[in-house]
C-alpha cells in the first residue's frame, strides 16, 4: 500500500498558479475558490487528506516552496 501523506501549504506564499493541484496524482488538492490569502489570491488546499501518498509530486512543483509534505507514521 502507499504511504499515507499529508501536506501544509502556506496560504500566504501561495500564488494560486494551480500547478500542485494539476500534477497531484490522486487528486487531493484544490484552490480555495471561498477564499484569499491576504494578496486576494486564491491558495491551495489539502481538499482530501484521505488521498493524499506523500508522493512530494506538489512541493516539488511549487515555484514558491509554499508546499511541506509529511509522511504519516505507518
Ligand atoms: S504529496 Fe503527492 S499525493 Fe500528496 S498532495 Fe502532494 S502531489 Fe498530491
Ligand atoms: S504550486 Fe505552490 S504557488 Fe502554485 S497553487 Fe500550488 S501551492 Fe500555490
Amino acid at each position: 500500500m502507499p504511504a499515507k501523506g499529508y501536506v501544509e501549504i502556506d496560504k500566504e506564499v501561495c500564488k494560486g498558479c494551480n500547478l500542485c493541484v494539476l500534477n497531484c496524482p490522486t487528486k487531493c488538492l484544490a484552490l480555495n475558490t471561498a477564499d484569499t490569502n491576504s494578496h486576494g489570491l486564491h491558495y491551495a488546499y489539502l481538499a482530501d487528506e484521505e488521498k493524499c501518498i506523500a508522493c512530494m509530486n506538489c512541493s516539488v512543483m511549487c515555484p514558491d516552496a509554499a508546499i511541506t509534505v509529511y509522511k504519516k507514521a505507518e
